[in-house]
């Protein structure tokens, strides 16, 4: 019998998933024996194809897009974290045979930012643009790092309210017509308009001077965010990229109970996307 421990990354799209390739450079970096695969799962099959997978001895997924808010209704247990973004990125089959769901991406940015582009958050101004499935895992991350202010601005300012209700108003809520607050320290951008090459309608003098932008998209050029940042004369314009890797190390240390260097691995997918 394959003594292999098997682990998956569920989504659709997802052939162009970096994490098949982050994991594997993490077991290898801990001598840990485990598979790591990409597998297309869309919203329809997810329920069966998360149960074969854990029937079939699957150590643990993680689930992207459009998975998230299913991943969490199927865990039996949830972390405060998960429970409070009601989205998970993760799922570890636990000793018991019962599965927990966790989601990483909130400390996967907020380690980004603050160890690995020395961002401070602490009595900053921020502003996260989108309410969608990202923004709320990245929430109560940010609002445990003594922020000054948060407001999130979206598209559809009613899905910003209902976030805001959602999370006993701790953070303004707003549309994009209604932006007329002071600038702010850091801009972080978790819409997906990127991903079409689009960027959100943001205001002139939206960024605080030195600022930082960060756009939780990543790709292999910068993205019309990050150029967005520049044109602004961010002191730091960011993609997502380490908040990928970072989210994954959290997920690995789950399964693993071993943590991964992550500075290497971001190192050498940074050189991989320039060439
Ligand atoms: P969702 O589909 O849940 O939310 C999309 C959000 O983007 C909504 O707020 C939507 O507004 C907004 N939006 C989409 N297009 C536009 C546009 N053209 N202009 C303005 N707003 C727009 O997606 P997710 O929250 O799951 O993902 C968001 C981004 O975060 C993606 O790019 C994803 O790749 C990235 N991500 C990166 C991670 C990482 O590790 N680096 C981890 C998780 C996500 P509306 O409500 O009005 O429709």
């Amino acid at each position: 019998m394959n003594s292999t421990d098997r682990y998956a990354v569920f989504g659709s799209p997802i052939n162009h998933s970096k994490s098949p390739r982050i994991h594997r450079l993490f077991a290898e970096q801990t001598s840990q024996d485990l598979n790591y695969v990409a597998q297309e799962v869309t919203a329809e099959i997810f329920v069966s194809a998360v149960s074969e997978f854990f029937a079939q001895g699957g150590k643990g997924l993680n689930c992207t897009v459009p998975l998230k808010e299913l991943a969490y209704q199927f865990a039996d247990k949830k972390t405060d974290r998960a429970e409070s973004a009601k989205a998970v990125n993760t799922l570890v089959l636990l000793a018991n045979g019962t599965i927990l769901g966790d989601n990483t991406d909130g400390v996967g940015l907020v380690t980004d930012l603050m160890v690995n582009h020395n961002v401070e958050l602490k009595n900053k101004r921020v502003l996260i643009v989108g309410a969608g499935g990202a923004a709320r895992g990245i929430i109560d991350p940010l609002l445990d790092q003594q922020l000054d202010c948060l407001v999130v601005v979206n598209r559809t300012a009613d899905k910003a309210l209902q976030l805001a209700i959602e999370f006993n108003h701790s953070f303004e809520s707003c549309g994009f017509n209604e932006l007329h607050h002071q600038p702010f320290d850091v801009i972080l951008n978790a819409t997906s308009a990127s991903l079409s090459n689009e960027l959100p309608p943001l205001p002139e003098n939206l960024l605080a001077e030195n600022g930082v932008c960060y756009d939780l998209a990543y790709g292999n050029e910068p993205t019309a965010f990050v150029r967005w940042g520049e044109l602004q004369n961010a002191s730091q314009s960011l993609d997502g990229l380490g908040m990928l890797v970072e989210q994954a190390a959290e997920a690995f240390a789950l399964w693993r109970g071993v943590r991964p260097d992550t500075k290497t691995v971001i190192d050498l997918l940074n050189v991989e996307r320039s060439v």
